[in-house]
């Protein structure tokens, strides 16, 4: 295995995976380089919207495919906005397309009656490595990272969701945390360093 495909046109993504699999020599190429066009995400979980989106990839690609699924899950929302967090904005009436600060707003007016000991959220990430298109074995793996939604936004790093969640055991807001402090705990982050645990035989280790 030399190269796999990403399953996502997200450019951040792309850095940090090719930066990680470089150690071990494959490529990561992301989809929209080899002709493969957004797939329509019609789960209703992480999970299976990582899936159809890994699945996709490898049957069109022929190769080995990654993808990532990831969101804002917040308890007193009942779970909410989860898989639509990227759009969460536009469930409001009459709301032009989404965007991070848009999204944000709406967060803030959903919890406004929601009082601080409730408040908690995480983010999650999931990662899906499909060896080829009908893996029946694909390798899942989650990370979480824990946190509450603070009720006015704070710092400018990151992207997202970032300006109003709140890290208790860093005590900042993840929009306050440097790149490098937030991927020694991020969602992603722990997603990834199981994946790549999981992939070690793959991987030649
Ligand atoms: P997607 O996985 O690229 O579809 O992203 C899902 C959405 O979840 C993003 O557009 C953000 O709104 C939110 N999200 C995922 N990860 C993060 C994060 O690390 N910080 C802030 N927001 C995030």
């Amino acid at each position: 295995m030399d190269k796999i495909v990403l399953a996502s046109g997200n450019q951040g993504k792309l850095n940090e995976f090719a930066h990680l699999f470089e150690q071990y020599h494959i490529r990561i190429v992301a989809q929209g380089e080899l002709g493969v066009q957004d797939v329509p995400e019609t789960g209703t979980t992480f999970v299976e919207n990582a899936i159809i989106k890994a699945r996709h990839a490898a049957k069109i690609t022929g190769l080995p495919a990654l993808s990532d699924d990831s969101g804002l899950v917040v308890d007193a929302l009942g779970g909410a906005p989860g898989i639509y967090s990227s759009r969460y904005s536009e469930t409001t009436p009459g709301a032009d397309d989404a965007t991070d600060s848009g999204n944000i707003d709406t967060l803030l007016e959903a919890l406004s009656d929601v009082a601080a000991p409730q408040r908690t959220a995480h983010f999650m990430c999931v990662l899906v490595f499909m060896r080829h298109h009908a893996d029946p074995t694909p390798i899942i793996c989650q990370g979480q990272w824990h946190g509450q939604i603070a009720t006015q936004r704070a710092g400018e790093q990151g992207f997202g969701y970032d300006p109003v969640f709140y890290c208790p055991t860093l005590n900042k807001h993840a929009a306050e945390c440097e790149k490098s402090e937030k991927s020694t705990v991020s969602h992603r982050a722990q997603a990834l360093a199981l994946l790549i645990k999981e992939m070690e035989s793959l991987l030649g280790r």
